[in-house]
């Protein structure tokens, strides 16, 4: 689960991490502003942050007027940054062309920046630990970096069991080329860091920029956590840090019904049951030359209800033309999924093309229930002639 960066910043400032003194705005009345920079009255400057779940932001620009999602202005510029923010759309390079709408703004006291690094922590696949990415070159994007600098990247793998070692955080400190007193300093916040990761069960923590100051500190000026929704048994206070408001309102409704929806891009919508076969599904459609519109695994055990929500949110993607349903039956019964299918489809009037393959418990009654609700629905047993079949009709050709 995604969060925003003033949410990331305050469980990391309880960890331990050295942040900026800031205040996240969420009402844009002129009051409300007003009291939030009386507190900023000693500060010349300020930094101005719309908060969405997306980076860029500092490049990106708002549609309506132009200006950045990060500024740094003088404290008497700050109230008309925050109003430039307020319900105006921010496109970045992470938002693509629609941009986020900005609800909420953090205000932070401005940090005077000697050197710029950048630092993460994640957890790699092909490794099977925890690794610590850092690069001299902070502040822009590390995918660049790579490219132009990769001599300024260092990976480094983290032992799950004695976790980052002094050694390991002072090799970074001597990448950053920081005196002894900012060496020791960026140790700490380092290590911090990773018990940050570990205590928080993050999947992710990206600290871009990690900063020395003027006055020869370390301090994160942006962080970027992901949070594994997996342990929100741990966290249940997690939940409170959710923004609905950035998320698909398709997997806002489809998490309620308890299914493993994301949206995609393409026009094929699909309806599986298994992560696995959801896969191997929006592979053969891409395979035989057509999209997925969603990932969409109903699960094991799915009932009735769920399918007929299931076929209600793949239907409120407009791009949508025609939809792939693939079931291997075993708990979830055929016949229960074809009833679904039949409720749903007569419900919403279906009129795109809907492929059906089936296999396993109860196949043969699913069919009977297909076949006697005189839909216009396509059974197909094998799994590639359904697949051309589905892609074909989306693209309006002949079989
Ligand atoms: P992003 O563009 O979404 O990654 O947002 P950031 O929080 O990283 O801000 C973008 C850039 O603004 C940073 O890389 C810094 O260069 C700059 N910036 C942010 N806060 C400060 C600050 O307090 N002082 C200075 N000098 N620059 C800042
Ligand atoms: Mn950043």
């Amino acid at each position: 689960m995604n969060i925003h960066e003033y949410q990331a910043k305050s469980l990391l400032e309880s960890c331990g991490v050295k942040i900026p003194y800031g205040i996240c705005i969420e009402d844009n009345s002129t009051a409300a502003i007003d009291s939030v920079l009386k507190v900023f009255e000693k500060h010349e400057k300020v930094v101005v942050k719309a908060q969405i779940h997306a980076g860029g932001r500092g490049k990106g620009t708002f549609r309506e007027n132009g200006q950045h999602g990060v500024q740094v202005v003088s404290l008497d510029r700050a109230s008309d940054a925050i109003k430039a923010m307020f319900y105006n759309t921010l496109v970045t390079k992470q938002t693509g062309s629609e941009g986020k709408t900005v609800r909420k703004v953090y205000l932070t006291e401005a940090i005077a920046v000697k050197k710029e690094f950048y630092v993460s922590f994640l957890v790699d696949r092909t490794l099977q630990c925890p690794v610590l990415v850092a690069s001299s070159k902070g502040g822009g994007e590390i995918e660049d970096v790579a490219k132009t600098n990769p001599k300024s990247i260092i990976k480094m793998p983290i032992d799950p069991l004695l976790g980052l070692r002094p050694f390991q955080a002072r090799k970074i400190a001597y990448l950053f080329e920081l005196d002894a007193e900012a060496t020791k300093e960026c140790v700490r916040i380092l290590i911090n860091l990773y018990e940050a990761f570990v205590q928080l069960d993050a999947s992710l923590i990206e600290i871009n920029p990690l900063v020395l100051t003027e006055d020869n500190h370390i301090c994160a000026l942006d962080a970027k956590v992901q949070l594994d929704d997996n342990a929100l048994g741990r966290h249940p206070e997690y939940l409170a840090l959710d923004d609905p408001y950035e998320k698909d309102p398709k997997e806002v409704e489809a998490a309620k019904a308890n299914l493993n929806y994301v949206a995609l891009q393409g026009n094929i919508a699909c309806l599986v049951n298994g992560a696995g076969l959801a896969m191997a599904t929006m592979d053969i459609i891409q395979y035989f030359g057509g999209t997925p519109a969603n990932f969409l695994d109903v699960g094991g055990g799915a009932k009735q209800e769920q399918i007929e929500a299931a076929f209600r949110i793949i239907l409120k993607d407009p791009h949508v033309k025609g939809i792939f349903i693939n079931i291997f039956g075993g708990i979830l019964k055929c016949d229960m999924l074809a009833q679904g299918i039949v409720n749903a489809a007569k419900s919403v009037k279906l009129t795109l093309p809907l492929v059906i393959r089936m296999k396993g418990t109860n196949v043969e009654a699913a069919k009977q229930i297909l076949e006697a609700s005189e839909l216009p629905l396509i059974p197909i047993d094998d799994l590639a002639q359904a697949a051309k079949t589905i892609v074909n009709k989306v693209k309006g050709g002949a079989l």
